[in-house]
């Protein structure tokens, strides 16, 4: 564009060099070859400004540039942090057009409906859930945020609340965000504390039902034989004691629950003992043989109220679900690399395989009047189940029906007193 401005400069002067030399005499010809130079130097000028103008203008397009592609950088940053947040969030997150078709999901969504692509296809079809859909196509007639409780049944059942709202325009149209926030533990603890609360209810209604029928009885029949009265203040006695037994249960497990137990480092060994020569005389008593396979320093750090309180449930029901003459083992081992396994196996009556998974559910019992019979409150398991597992240990349980049972905990050793524990083995080879 400058040299333009040069070549008219030039053509021009040379124009009037051309006139001058042909048409004007001398005076004038000095003249005009003045006013030439003066065409030539302004047109130098000319150049000289429209250069500075075209590189000051070339300057600002390459900053605005600069400045562009540094914007563009900032905004993928963004984006970036955007998708990184989503992808990361732990709650299932969604968005969809104004025809519900769906332009993203999050991991946790993915995770949640099981689908590797979901884009492209209908909130109904990810999720089969009739109220969702609903509830999206009311945020989307409102264009504001709604809020709901929703249930799904695929793949898992699941409850949870629905929050859909208005995320804007985009150029492809309205998109609408949907996040579910996962309810079903809460739904499921909840479901657990009505049903605790029905079974302890009904627990207490059936012996409290038993003694209020005997002492109105005793109390109408004023010629009522003295041994059938006293029959009956027996059975009256039977059941507040059945009473206490529950509420003691009951409270046992309240409490193993609620506190952070106090425990210590002890002999796991010394704390089965103690447990075994406690139910010693009722064993005897049924005719049920107890024999032990305990070694000796099994260090673990536990409670020892509530150890003990474990073993004794678990030897006073290989004794109550024993049959005559039938034999009882109590074996505590170490297994390798660091567990301590305490073991009561029962030659007695045994558990159906149907009722093994649920025998650790509080009132679970297999046989209903075997347990009211031998004094059982259907808690015992849940109690040992709930305090092993608050120790980092687990139960198992092995079992045939009418062959035997094995009841196995499994509890972390304590290894820095194993190690100071001097080991009977290595004292022995070292003597020889
Ligand atoms: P309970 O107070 O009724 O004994 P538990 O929670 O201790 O309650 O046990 C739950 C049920 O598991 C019992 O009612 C019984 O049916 C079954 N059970 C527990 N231990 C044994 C066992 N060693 N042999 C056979 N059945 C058992």
């Amino acid at each position: 564009m400058s040299f333009r401005w040069l070549y008219f400069a030039l053509t021009a002067s040379a124009v009037l060099f051309a006139l001058a030399d042909v048409f004007v005499a001398q005076p004038g010809r000095t003249v005009l070859t003045a006013f030439g130079l003066g065409v030539i130097v302004f047109a130098l000028y000319l150049v000289r400004r429209s250069e500075y103008r075209y590189y000051q203008a070339r300057e600002q397009v390459i900053n605005l540039t600069e400045e562009h592609e540094r914007t563009l950088l900032q905004l993928k940053r963004l984006e970036r942090q955007q998708q990184f947040l989503m992808e990361g969030l732990p709650i299932p997150i969604i968005i969809c057009d104004r025809e519900a078709i769906l332009r993203y999901a999050n991991q946790t969504a993915l995770d949640w409906f099981g689908f590797r692509s979901l884009t492209g296809k209908s909130i109904l079809a990810l999720t089969f859930s009739y109220d969702l859909y609903v509830l999206f196509l009311t945020a989307v007639q409102r264009r504001s945020q709604v809020v709901s409780e929703v249930s799904f049944s695929f793949p898992v059942e699941r409850h949870a609340v629905a929050s859909i709202w208005f995320l804007g325009e985009t150029d492809e149209g309205e998109r609408y965000a949907i996040a579910l926030l996962d309810k079903s533990e809460l739904v499921r603890l909840e479901q657990v504390r009505r049903d605790f609360v029905a079974n302890v209810s009904h627990e207490f209604r059936t012996p409290l039902a038993s003694i209020r029928s005997l002492a109105e009885t005793i109390l109408q029949d004023e010629a009522m034989p003295r041994a059938t009265r006293e029959r009956f203040l027996n059975l009256i006695i039977q059941e507040t004691d059945r009473l206490t037994r529950i509420a003691n249960d009951l409270l046992l497990l309240s409490r193993a629950e609620s506190l952070p137990p106090q425990r210590e480092q002890v002999d796991l060994s010394l704390l089965i003992q103690r447990a075994v020569d406690q139910v010693r005389t009722e064993a005897q008593s049924r005719g049920v043989s107890l024999t032990t396979e305990i070694q000796s320093a099994l260090p673990v750090v536990a409670n020892p109220d509530q150890m003990i309180q474990v073993i004794l449930n678990l030897l006073t029901n290989a004794i109550r679900y024993n049959k005559p003459e039938g034999t009882i083992v109590v074996r505590a081992y170490m297994r390798e690399p660091n567990l301590a396994v305490i073991e009561v196996s029962d030659t007695g009556i045994g558990i159906p395989s149907e009722d093994l998974p649920r025998i650790f559910e509080r009132f679970y019992r297999v046989d209903k009047t075997r347990s009211r019979d031998t004094g059982g409150t259907g808690l015992g398991l849940a109690i040992v189940k709930h305090i092993v597992e608050s120790h980092g240990g687990r139960v198992e349980v092995e079992s045939e029906y009418r062959v035997g049972s094995t009841f196995r905990v499994l509890l972390p050793l304590y290894l820095t007193v194993l190690s100071e524990t001097p080991n009977p083995d290595l004292e022995d080879q070292e003597t020889a």
